[in-house]
């Protein structure tokens, strides 16, 4: 049974299954999380992407570090349906055809949430054009702007092709689909049968979107040059883009949002203040990103929690009851759930992992500002830690995007460092991190590291798959971890005295206050006085697991964006 359809969410990459591969990361598997708790919550919602045919990549890594792409062959007919449906956009004035695949994504109530994946690759288009929906952030910005122009126009047009005429809200999970706010522009100015925009228009498409910003760096933002958007778009005041959302000659997609937005949100407190101060003149909300606990509670956690708090899948909030749950049932489940991750460590790199050793996890994108590396600042410091208080050992994963450089040399100076410290600290890299190796590693490391120069992470979610598995953080004070970090209590910051990081960007701070506090608090307490650190697991999950999830925040969405 399904209600009609009052909100569509459109993302570039959504993460629903480990063997889809249309995501690239955090956004997208955010958004696989958002749509599976708007389902369990019975929140009408519709879902809109690209079929991204050949997915983003699949990561190798060569025998000296260096990561090597290759596209993913999936089997779209055998995970999607094809809704017989098409839609046509125009581009570089070409028609460019579009049909629809559709993932019913299920609710645990049995809702379900549509999601539609747009496919050009048909016959009548031409070859170029086929190609718009296979890779996902792939080719140059000709390519990005034409897949944006399938996702925001062709996403709209496609909807009405399915019949879904009550929608209410559009909601924009970052800039890449703001291009929709211009189909929408266009209906009202059709509806009113003029040929030119009036400023109803922009109001009437304000009252139906959302936009919700990730990006807290400037640099971060989609742009295009205005003669790119005049040859792929045509005429562009003609689809209603004026002064200013155009900045430096260029069009910029989330002043675009934001200008044709009624409500605007960043992901955590501190990203709203960050994005509020970047974009003065427009109201920046906050919104706390979550994860979805069903998809990102392991196994043996799932099975404590059925025994000790029934009822937890339905309502997250219950998992505060975890500080009734005995300590040793906790350390007994993470203990299958290290077990887990240690076999396939070994499987599949023979780093000779050991499951009494405590072991740090530390998986994200390679991309410079999470200084993957900010652990081997200072090595023979490291190296006399595990020599003198206690064992440990690190597990990494991530990619680096294909065209980033700097990226991949992180990951190769990491395999190098694994290979040079091989006798006094266990060092893995695990290639090809995905939603499936983020359960294993999130849920079966004793703690989980996060480096971030502030203010660049703009909430960071891993964290909160670990709390939820009774994994502390261990994380410089950026995105939700300034919220979710109670020191000692919840897990620890790195920075001095626990205060939002001051590094002059060198990471000598920060690096200082990581090695201090994993010699003087950390492993002791892991080694010595293990019933504290099996307290701090269960705050982990009491206090953070409780709360950032994404019922609570898809709650937080139906009260602030949608029926409001
Ligand atoms: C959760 C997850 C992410 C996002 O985590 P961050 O904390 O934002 O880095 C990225 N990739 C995968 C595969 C994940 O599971």
């Amino acid at each position: 049974m399904n209600k009609v359809a009052k909100i569509a969410y459109f993302s570039m990459e959504i993460g629903l299954h480990p063997d889809i591969p249309t995501y690239a990361g955090g956004l997208g598997i955010l958004a696989g999380d958002m749509i599976t708790s708007a389902a369990d919550l019975q929140v009408p919602l519709v879902a809109v992407t690209l079929l991204h045919r050949k997915g983003y990549f699949y990561q190798r890594l060569d025998h000296t570090g260096w990561q090597r792409e290759e596209p993913v062959h999936w089997v779209v007919a055998d995970f999607l349906t094809d809704t017989g449906q098409q839609t046509s956009v125009t581009i570089e004035g070409r028609t460019v055809h579009l049909k629809a695949w559709r993932y019913d994504v299920s609710g645990d109530g049995g809702f379900t949430v549509p999601v539609y994946f747009l496919d050009s690759d048909l016959k009548e288009n031409s070859d170029w054009d086929r190609t718009l929906t296979h890779f996902l952030y792939g080719g140059d910005s000709r390519y990005r702007l034409c897949q944006e122009v399938v996702l925001g126009m062709g996403g709209v047009r496609m909807l009405r092709e399915l019949g879904h005429n009550r929608i209410e809200r559009f909601h924009m999970n970052e800039g890449h689909a703001s291009l929709l706010t211009l189909e929408l522009m266009r209906e009202h100015k059709e509806k009113a049968g003029r040929d030119f925009f009036a400023p109803e228009d922009s109001e009437a498409v304000r009252e139906q979107c959302v936009f919700t910003t990730h990006t807290p760096v400037p640099a971060g933002h989609d742009k295009f040059p205005l003669e790119l958007v005049d040859r792929v778009l045509g005429d562009r005041e003609a689809c209603g883009i004026h002064d200013p959302i155009c900045h430096e000659k260029r069009l910029n997609m989330t002043f675009l949002a934001l200008t044709l937005s009624g409500y605007i949100n960043g992901v955590a407190k501190k990203h709203g203040e960050v994005s509020q101060n970047m974009f003065q003149g427009y109201k920046v909300d906050a919104i706390t990103n979550g994860v979805h606990v069903g998809r990102w509670v392991s196994p043996p956690f799932a099975k404590l929690f059925d025994r000790h708090i029934p009822g937890w899948r339905q309502d997250n909030f219950s998992l505060r009851y975890a500080f009734g749950i005995p300590g040793e049932e906790i350390w007994a489940a993470h203990h299958q759930a290290k077990n887990l991750l240690i076999e396939h460590i070994n499987r599949e790199t023979n780093a000779g992992f050991d499951r009494n050793v405590f072991t740090l996890g530390f998986a994200r994108r390679a991309a410079s500002y999470k200084r993957a590396t900010l652990l081997f600042k200072d090595v023979q410091r490291l190296q006399k830690i595990a020599r003198d208080v206690g064992k440990f050992q690190v597990v990494f994963a991530g990619k680096a995007h294909p065209e980033d450089e700097g990226g991949k040399k992180l990951i190769q100076q990491i395999v190098q460092m694994a290979a040079s410290l091989r006798q006094d600290i266990p060092i893995a890299y695990l290639p090809n991190y995905d939603m499936e190796l983020g359960q294993l590693l999130t849920a079966g490391v004793d703690l989980w590291l996060n480096t971030p120069e502030p203010p660049q992470e703009a909430s960071g979610t891993s964290g909160m798959k670990a709390a939820l598995n009774g994994v502390p953080s261990f994380s410089v004070l950026d995105g939700w971890w300034i919220e979710g970090c109670i020191e000692g209590v919840t897990g620890w910051a790195i920075g001095e005295d626990g205060r939002i990081s001051k590094d002059d960007g060198d990471g000598e701070h920060d690096a200082d206050s990581l090695y201090k506090k994993l010699e003087q608090v950390i492993l002791p307490m892991f080694y010595v006085n293990q019933d504290r650190f099996v307290e701090i697991m269960q705050a982990a999950i009491a206090l953070n697991g409780s709360f950032f999830n994404t019922q609570r925040m898809v709650q937080q969405y139906v009260l602030k964006a949608y029926f409001s």
